[in-house]
């Protein structure tokens, strides 16, 4: 199975049919797609004038395309690189944190559907590293009450999403899954109780 890196060249390789630069992006977002396949997808077109059907795309909004990615996928490799290191030094040290942050983890990482979409149209807007860094800054500080990503507070408890963890805080806004380690309990009860009031 292709690397991400190695899909990246084949990507850029002038040589390549252009069905087959746009075939190895797609591949890419196998290996690394905050908002998961679709949304991603979804994301890039709409961000570097790409039809997301057209089989021969402007080779130039490609490669646009897959810098977007790249630098996203540089800033959350950085991340995750730091976040290991700590939880070594805290292992060594015997310090014990509580585990919701490192469950997450255990599902994300690599950063697939980090900020998972569920509907493919609906997903932030700005440019994906910028997401990650607020996301990132978000699951460094204290929780907090509204979404990371656009700061909305209207969060509603979601069922049978179709990523892990199959139920979760969605964003009204901007349409990610909220990360629970980033909210505090309070808000986690208030998004339950929004669904109820959406189902009632
Ligand atoms: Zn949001």
């Amino acid at each position: 199975m292709a690397g991400f890196r190695s899909l990246a060249r084949q990507v850029r390789d002038p040589r390549n049919d252009l069905a087959l630069r746009r075939y190895s992006l797609r591949k890419c977002l196998e290996r690394f797609a905050p908002y998961g396949h679709r949304a991603t997808w979804d994301h890039l077109c709409s961000r570097a004038g790409l039809g997301p059907e057209d089989r021969s795309p402007d080779p130039a909004r490609l490669v646009a395309a897959l810098e977007e990615l790249e630098e996203a996928r540089a800033v959350w490799l950085a991340y995750e690189d730091a976040f290991a290191e700590r939880r070594r030094k805290e292992k060594h040290d015997g310090l014990r944190r509580p585990g919701t942050v490192d469950d997450w983890h255990r599902l994300t990482w690599g950063g697939f559907g980090v900020a998972w979409c569920d509907d493919p149209s609906v997903h932030p807007t700005g440019a994906l590293a910028d997401v990650l860094r607020r996301l990132i800054a978000a699951l460094e500080r204290d929780p907090g009450a509204c979404c990371p990503v656009c700061a909305d507070s209207g969060l509603v408890w979601m069922h049978d999403l179709a990523h892990e963890p199959s139920s979760g805080p969605v964003c009204t806004h901007c349409g990610i899954v909220v990360p629970r380690p980033v909210l505090t309990a309070e808000a986690l009860t208030e998004a339950r109780r929004a669904r109820l009031l959406v189902s009632a």
